[in-house]
């Protein structure tokens, strides 16, 4: 069934010459009932062939351009058939080439019936490649259209059909997004509890894609993930050594499991991007330092949400199995292991024997930068090198987090996301590499030429120079290729300091090229302010009412991400937002044209403003009420912890808290986290006392509060935090305290 439909793919066939009357008719004979597009532009055919996937195959018939035709469809397409007929005239081909191809066809020496029957053999080979352990079965038994009597009750959609507004759910989400929706009732399919059938030799090929020894898909994300792991190897007292950068779901895990967590802290910049945590922490000593009892649990975040990544191999080394257990959050990053770019940066990486290592587990959110469906996630494990994960045990941990009624799409995406990546994934990558790296250089030499006209621009995030050919060079000017290549490009080291982290350990972490921080005039890598200032959140503001939609707004800098879809229209529309941010600003259009809503909402602090003034008047206040000095501040210290997270959670759910406005809840324990976005780190997390010590967290979210009085519409999102006006009309921050 499967196979007759991409059979309807048709081939694509090159040809760049004339042939004789025999051979043209000889061709059309063979192709008679075989679907296939022809060309004979060679940009034509380089076009459709990247921008076409349901190809069945290449035939080529031309005499010039061989290797090139081959390599390029090679770097995009590592297995579809390519043939080439040949006349008598043209079969020399060396052994690069020939190693590419699948075959060359004298099309005069065999008879039609026969070349077509090669042909159409090479088309279902490549149809039975594409086939994935799960997706595929689940598409034959959704097309053998059997009656549904089990659950779920929509009985493939039919339900739907019974009333007008199913009708157009049914029609919205189609046929097969429904017939595919089954239950563990069908055992053709397997069972992903009971860990058998098709929905187990999916996990198996993830497992071998990515490295571990063993995957499980996780149907509610890594929110669940990060639990799951923890459940399974932490329990009550047992001592947790975690990242402070580290996704709430990690405090939910240690709720669960009841552990005591200390805290790493990772260094910030003066830009306000969070850097990477001290590598002599993971030493013995340190961690000796810190608690005497021995770490069952170590979390980590890798890469961070700007693009630092973690060299595993150094912690390793430096951990020397002083934990007993190491998580790496790779929630953003699930696509590491298939680009060399990323080598040894990732949880799964293969390193040689000779580094001792505990048990090692990786969440990733396959949906964020891989293609699953929401919430589709992966748990990957690796056996530490003595010691050996016993699964049934861990097993109970994953059920626990478990619907036994798994959505079976959402396993199929995590089927297909991993078959994506093992079929091209490097190749993918390339391209994806490659056009964040143009847009790094295009921004920057847009930077460049506004600062040589005395003019500015945004700049990235990103190393100034590189060492090419044993000298420093600048980014923009290194070949492409090379960026591409080469991940000495890409690591930080002491020397070479464009990323305003202090003590910098050399080769330890490396920037994603795919994680683009834009930086916004104002602020100096140094801390210095400017005198003319863009603050990002206006810049934010401003690209999303032009469709353009950030990752994260900093201070002064926003993220972005490019990721395996990102097109090149999607990059050119950012550009050119920002410069008609840059035209905008200029002119100092008056804001009624830019934030019409804005200024109609608060007129008395936002009208005969232009861009530019708006700007101005908030940079000028960050500059003089040091609000990022507070930040600074806030996260540098970790304030006592009087209560586990565990025992604050029991007392929220006693419900013995109070709501307080943030002035008063000094000498206070805190009951929930408290999370500002950006940049995602607990700033306080509950059971911890707010007090002299910790007076900067305090300062910070009285000068966050105070900023927003004064930028109303400029709202922050700080998790734990609700921003109300109280009786006295005065718009306050309030939170969960712990009662006396
Ligand atoms: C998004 C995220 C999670 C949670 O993942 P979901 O799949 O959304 O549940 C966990 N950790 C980090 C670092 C994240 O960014």
């Amino acid at each position: 069934m499967v196979e007759k439909t991409l059979f309807d793919w048709p081939l694509l066939i090159y040809k760049d010459y004339d042939e004789n009357l025999d051979f043209e008719n000889r061709t059309k004979e063979i192709l008679k009932n075989i679907p296939n597009i022809y060309t004979n532009s060679l940009d034509n055919f380089y076009k459709y062939f990247s921008h076409n996937q349901n190809i069945s195959g290449i035939i080529l018939i031309n005499k010039n351009n061989i290797e090139e035709i081959v390599d390029y469809i090679r770097n995009i397409n590592p297995k579809i058939p390519i043939v080439i007929f040949l006349t008598k005239n043209n079969n020399n081909f060396n052994i690069k080439i020939l190693k590419k191809i699948d075959c060359t066809i004298n099309i005069f020496e065999d008879t039609v019936f026969f070349i077509t029957g090669q042909i159409s053999n090479l088309i279902t080979n490549y149809m039975k490649i594409l086939r994935t352990p799960f997706f595929s079965e689940l598409v034959d038994y959704t097309k053998e259209c059997k009656y549904a009597w089990h659950t779920p009750g929509h009985s493939g959609g039919t339900m739907f059909l019974t009333n007008p507004i199913g009708k157009i759910f049914f029609d919205f989400y189609g046929e097969n997004t429904l017939r595919s929706d089954l239950s563990i009732s069908v055992p053709e399919l397997g069972s992903l509890l009971d860990d058998e059938g098709p929905i187990k030799s999916a996990e198996i090929n993830s497992a071998r894609v990515f490295s571990a020894d063993k995957t499980y898909y996780v149907l509610n994300g890594t929110s669940s993930v990060n639990q799951i792991i923890w459940k399974g190897r932490v329990t009550e007292g047992d001592i947790a050594f975690v990242d402070r950068n580290c996704h709430k779901s990690l405090n939910y895990g240690m709720v669960v499991t009841e552990a005591t967590p200390f805290y790493m802290i990772p260094r910030r910049n003066k830009l306000g991007i969070i850097g990477p945590v001290n590598l002599n922490e993971f030493s013995k000593d340190y961690i000796e330092k810190i608690t005497k009892k021995r770490v069952k649990m170590s979390a980590l975040t890798n890469s961070t949400y700007d693009g630092i990544c973690y060299n595993i191999n150094k912690i390793k080394e430096t951990l020397n199995s002083n934990v007993d257990n190491l998580h790496f959050d790779e929630a953003w990053y699930a696509y590491a292991k298939f680009h060399p770019l990323y080598a040894e940066h990732f949880a799964m990486t293969n390193s040689d024997n000779s580094i001792e290592h505990p048990p090692i587990f990786a969440s990733q959110s396959t949906h964020k930068l891989l293609g699953a469906f929401s919430q589709a996630s992966m748990l990957q494990v690796k056996d530490g090198t003595k010691e050996k994960i016993d699964f049934d045990v861990f097993n109970q941990a994953y059920m626990m987090y478990s619907s036994t009624s798994p959505q079976y799409s959402m396993l199929a995406s995590l089927d297909v996301a991993t078959a994506m990546m093992d079929y091209n994934g490097k190749e993918l990558l390339n391209k994806t590499i490659l056009d964040a790296i143009h847009f790094r250089k295009y921004i920057t030499n847009l930077n460049k030429e506004a600062i040589t006209n005395g003019d500015w621009f945004f700049s990235l995030w990103q190393p100034k120079k590189v060492v090419y050919n044993e000298k420093y060079i600048n980014f923009e000017d290194v070949p492409d290729e090379y960026l591409l290549t080469n991940q000495s490009c890409w690591t930080f080291n002491s020397k070479n300091n464009w990323h305003g982290f202090e003590d910098i350990e050399d080769n330890y972490v490396l920037l994603d090229p795919i994680k683009l921080t834009i930086i916004c005039p104002g602020i100096t890598l140094e801390g210095e302010y400017g005198d003319m200032g863009i603050p990002a959140s206006i810049l934010s503001r401003y690209i999303t009412l032009k469709g353009v939609v950030n990752e994260k707004t900093d201070t002064y800098s926003l993220l972005f991400l490019h990721t395996i879809g990102t097109t090149q229209t999607k990059q050119e529309a950012l550009i050119q937002a920002l410069i008609e941010f840059k035209k905008d600003y200029d002119n100092n259009t008056p804001l009624e044209c830019i934030f019409p809503k804005l200024v109609t909402l608060f007129p008395e602090y936002y009208s005969n403003q232009g861009l530019k003034d708006h700007c101005q008047i908030m940079h000028n206040y960050i500059k003089k009420s040091k609000l990022l000095d507070f930040m600074d501040k806030a996260f540098e210290i970790i304030p006592n912890q009087i209560l586990t997270p565990a025992q604050a959670a029991k007392e929220v759910f006693r419900c013995n808290i109070e709501h307080l406005p943030v002035k008063d809840i000094m000498n206070r324990i805190a009951g929930v986290m408290v999370v500002p976005y950006p940049p995602g780190i607990p700033i306080l997390m509950g059971g911890e006392k707010i007090d002299k010590n910790s007076q900067s967290i305090l300062d910070f979210l009285l000068a966050r509060e105070k900023f927003e009085r004064i930028f109303p519409g400029y709202y922050s999102d700080i998790h734990g935090i609700k921003a109300f006006e109280d009786k006295d009309g005065i718009r306050r921050f309030h939170t969960m305290v712990i009662k006396e």
